[in-house]
């Protein structure tokens, strides 16, 4: 509904596809939003913390996706923010899905995808999901263990199962090896068991770490899933998918990172394998910025130095849409959202010296101490209770884990936009 209200897309204004028009509207939709809220007679949560999410940013990703990783078919990971028109534009654009749960398989067979299109990628299965799966027709998943191919035996013989594999994960932002992934000297075992099973195992899922930064783990992982699709073929199995996961970010490294792979793809794998990636962050980092309201405000004088310094307290906070600080180790950067021009301040430590800036640090609203967005940034003027911050490259792992701890809601809304009139006609405006 808030699709079709936004003026921004109803309007259909973008001219020029860059960057900077995805920048213009997500200010004016900013802008917009907050100066129709007068926090002096507003009800209850109209001041709440909201998102702009721009769908052209999505798109943009996913045609760069198809220009540098063309032979891996993207299968979005849904965990990483489940948000509808994201789902909805990627179904549009015929990307598949990696569903981790029974909530997220369900959410996108709503939106009419095809149970083909979807892997349940979690090789530790919930056995009522599986069922769930299975009624479904959702055929494709993984496994690591022995335990899970028993499992899969009784619940879902016909499975199409992918063998995940170990990977060197040191190099990432989040690891995932610590939790999943046979090692090579169990994939043999394995391979025999679902073979005594007469289970179906069609291909090697890898994941090298969410955030990954180093290229040499993507070359490692195929050629241990080379190794694998070898050991599966001398035991009678036919693979014919590879699926080497997520990792990826959006910034300027994934190029360098998807020719590496591509390179070691065709080195190890003929064409006649099909290749499918799950990618989260890649798709969505980039294309949320969220807005915060200053509640409160704290004036913190040091006699000895004489400085003054504030503690700025905002209406969302790690319990809420900033849990990406504690479970994505990610640092977002506060600006000062200046409603008139709607441009903002770069907060750096560089500008610290400057004697105009002013310190702050910014906690969320709930009473718990660890609850801190930023322990010491500054700005170049004073912010007041009743000021709005923004922060960028918000989209991957933020709302999806927030929580309602404290009271404090975990439903913020999504003023969308769209800088792009490709996305735009996709999703029929
Ligand atoms: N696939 C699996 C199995 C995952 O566990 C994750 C993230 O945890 C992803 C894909 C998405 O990873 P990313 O957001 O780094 O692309």
């Amino acid at each position: 509904d808030k699709l079709q209200s936004c003026d921004y897309i109803a309007r259909g204004v973008p001219v020029d596809h860059g960057a900077g028009t995805s920048k213009q509207l997500i200010g004016e939709a900013l802008k917009s939003r907050v100066e129709a809220i007068d926090q002096d007679t507003c009800g209850v949560g109209e001041e709440d913390a909201f998102f702009v999410a721009d769908l052209g940013e999505v798109y943009r990703q996913h045609m760069r996706w198809k220009t540098h990783l063309g032979r891996v078919k993207p299968h979005y990971a849904v965990k990483c923010n489940p948000d509808p028109q994201v789902l909805r534009l990627l179904s549009e654009m015929g990307v598949g899905f990696d569903c981790a749960s029974k909530a997220e398989i369900e959410q996108v067979l709503k939106m009419g995808v095809d149970p083909s299109r979807i892997i349940y990628a979690q090789p530790c299965k919930t056995k009522s999901y599986v069922r769930y799966a299975a009624q479904s027709g959702v055929k494709q998943m993984t496994f690591d263990n022995a335990d899970e191919l028993y499992k899969t035996k009784q619940l879902f013989p016909g499975a199409e199962l992918y063998l995940r594999i170990l990977t060197d994960d040191s190099a990432s932002l989040c690891r995932l090896s610590q939790k999943f992934g046979a090692s090579l000297d169990t994939t043999a075992e394995l391979l025999e068991l679902a073979k005594k099973l007469e289970l179906n195992v069609v291909g090697v899922a890898f994941h090298v770490g969410s955030g990954a930064s180093d290229p040499k783990a993507f070359i490692k992982a195929v050629q241990d899933a080379r190794f694998v699709f070898d050991q599966a073929a001398t035991l009678g199995f036919e693979m014919h998918t590879l699926d080497v996961g997520g990792g990826f970010t959006g910034d300027d490294t994934f190029e360098p990172m998807a020719a590496v792979l591509s390179a070691s793809l065709d080195s190890y794998f003929p064409p006649s394998v099909r290749i499918i990636g799950e990618p989260g962050r890649y798709y969505v980092s980039t294309a949320f910025t969220i807005a915060c309201h200053v509640i409160a405000r704290r004036t913190v004088t040091d006699a000895t130095l004489g400085t003054t310094s504030y503690m700025l307290y905002l209406n969302d906070g790690v319990y809420g849409n900033f849990s990406s600080i504690i479970f994505d180790h990610q640092n977002p950067v506060p600006r000062l959202l200046k409603c008139g021009d709607a441009m903002l301040y770069d907060v750096r430590r560089s500008g610290y010296d400057t004697p105009s800036m002013t310190e702050y640090s910014i906690w969320g609203p709930t009473c718990d101490g660890i609850d801190v967005i930023s322990q010491s940034c500054v700005f170049p003027e004073v912010i007041d209770v009743g000021d709005w911050l923004y922060f960028e490259d918000m989209g991957a792992y933020t709302k999806c884990s927030a929580t309602r701890f404290n009271g404090f809601t975990d439903a913020h809304d999504v003023v969308y936009v769209c800088s792009e009139p490709g996305a735009g006609a996709l999703l029929g405006f």
